[in-house]
């Protein structure tokens, strides 16, 4: 079981078991909503994961699409979206042990910033 939080600890969560996939996101929502030039996920099952603690509130970013955030803080902690029922998207950043979820792809490249470079990702499991 992997543990998270956000960065004032209000909002806890654990995930059960291996993610369903892990991946960087490119795209310009996520760099808003994060302030970074890049975010990194793991997909979960919804059912595998629980939080604890303080309020995780929530902004719909666009139709369909639920980003949570600590109402304490602001971390950015989950995305959720209507193309990915019964899925939650959880920010890498926010696990206890980020070191083990190494994204293992990449989504909205179109929008990727032309003077970010990463190292190929390594392959999960
Ligand atoms: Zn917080
Ligand atoms: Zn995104």
């Amino acid at each position: 079981m992997r543990e998270g939080r956000c960065l004032c600890g209000d909002v806890r969560f654990t995930a059960d078991g291996e993610p369903k996939w892990t991946a960087y996101c490119h795209c310009r929502s996520c760099r808003r909503h994060t302030g970074a030039p890049v975010s990194a996920y793991a997909g979960f099952e919804t059912a595998k994961v629980r939080f604890s603690g303080g309020k995780l509130a929530c902004f719909e970013s666009s139709p369909g699409v639920r980003r949570g955030f600590c109402s304490r803080c602001g971390s950015t902690l989950t995305y959720e979206g209507d193309r990915w029922p019964g899925e939650i998207h959880l920010h890498v950043g926010a696990f206890d042990n980020p070191e083990t979820l190494a994204p293992a792809g990449h989504a909205f490249e179109a929008e990727r910033l032309s003077w970010l470079h990463l190292g190929d990702p390594r392959r999960a499991g």
